[in-house]
């Protein structure tokens, strides 16, 4: 079979959704203890315009096993991820929140996916390049393949919006040729094309010990990270030694990536212009500057903390909450992977 690229298909099967509402899709790998930029490139955006969708929220444990990680850090990494979720601000009683192998139909569809990716797109993928690094011949098959997997969580659910962080660009980027290029193949539209929705603030938060880098829950440095669960003292530790430079002007400035990107927290958290913020800042040095960092981001934090100490120490209510996102997504998906074999003519 041929592909045309330019043929016009359907729009995609819509099953299961709200006709008023547009579905949200994202995730976040319970790899380790979120932080900073996981809270203002996504979860922050997700509980924000939660109201406005039909939104679908993944803890995506398949994702965390494409590099090494013990069982138990696993387990409990996912029970501290789904309480992060509702710590935020995440209602369970309009988002559906589960794990992503609670629902066996991402590891099913990825596999189909797989064989509709062709090499040459996955070679183009910056993110496996970095995680890679050096260790190319040694890596899994599955860090290779990440990128399709992540497709497979998005198109399960005919997903409208992918609201990430700017890092993410590129896979959903992916996901919507991988969605086309399947909907062309058989002219029918099984897959909606889902768009990233990364908003400008917070979107690339870079790490805290090398600015030119961003901050990654699996940088083995924990200084380069502030965690959703830092407290106070370690918030002023880091961000008292996070780099900057030997100049003492507290203003936005490309060519001084250290002091640009705790600005740019600063921004994100607390919604002023880059004016206002240079304003408030000028004759200070960097040492008042850091100082009112940190009292933004302990004030940001704290709340978000107590609610997680309380939903951590109540296991069956959180149990309960992931089974029920999950029983009531998988209807979704297996919709989809039936559409998806009907299409191929498998089974
Ligand atoms: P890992 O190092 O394990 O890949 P990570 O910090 O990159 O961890 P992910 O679970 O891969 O986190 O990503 C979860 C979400 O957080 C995604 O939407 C991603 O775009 C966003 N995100 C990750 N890092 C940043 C960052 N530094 N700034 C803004 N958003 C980010
Ligand atoms: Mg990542």
């Amino acid at each position: 079979m041929s592909i045309d690229t330019n043929q016009q298909v359907q729009p995609a099967i819509t099953q299961d959704k709200p006709a008023t509402k547009k579905r949200v899709f994202s995730g976040i790998q319970p790899t380790n203890n979120i932080h900073l930029g996981n809270y203002l490139g996504a979860i922050r955006n997700w509980v924000e315009t939660q109201d406005q969708y039909d939104n679908v929220f993944c803890i995506v444990d398949l994702h965390a096993i494409t590099l090494p990680i013990d069982p138990k850090d696993l387990h409990n990494n996912t029970r501290k991820l789904a309480a992060l979720y509702l710590a935020c601000g995440l209602d369970a009683a309009h988002c559906k929140v589960f794990v992503q192998s609670h629902v066996h139909q991402h590891a099913e569809l990825s596999w189909i996916l797989n064989c509709f990716t062709p090499m040459g797109w996955l070679n183009r993928m910056t993110q496996f390049k970095t995680k890679a690094g050096d260790d190319m011949e040694t890596v899994s098959a599955g860090l290779y393949c990440y990128p399709v997997l992540m497709a497979g969580d998005i198109l399960l659910y005919q997903t409208d919006l992918v609201p990430v962080g700017d890092d993410q660009r590129q896979h959903v980027e992916l996901t919507r040729d991988l969605a086309q290029r399947f909907n062309s193949l058989y002219n029918k539209p099984v897959f909606t094309i889902p768009k990233a929705d990364i908003r400008a603030a917070g979107a690339r938060v870079m790490s805290l010990e090398d600015p030119t880098k961003k901050m990654s829950k699996s940088d083995p440095n924990p200084n380069a990270y502030i965690t959703l669960l830092d407290d106070p003292k370690t918030i002023k530790k880091k961000i008292g030694r996070a780099t900057t430079d030997s100049e003492r002007l507290v203003t936005f400035d490309p060519a001084r990536p250290g002091i640009t990107n705790l600005l740019t927290i600063y921004q994100a958290l607390t919604g002023q212009s880059n004016q206002e913020i240079e304003a408030d800042f000028a004759g200070k040095g960097y040492g008042d500057f850091k100082a009112a960092l940190t009292e933004r981001l302990v004030e940001t934090l704290s709340p978000i903390q107590q609610r997680y100490h309380e939903l951590i120490n109540d296991m069956p209510t959180l149990e309960a909450i992931l089974k029920q996102g999950a029983d009531e997504v998988r209807p979704m998906a297996e919709h989809t992977v039936q559409e998806v074999k009907k299409a191929i003519g498998l089974g």
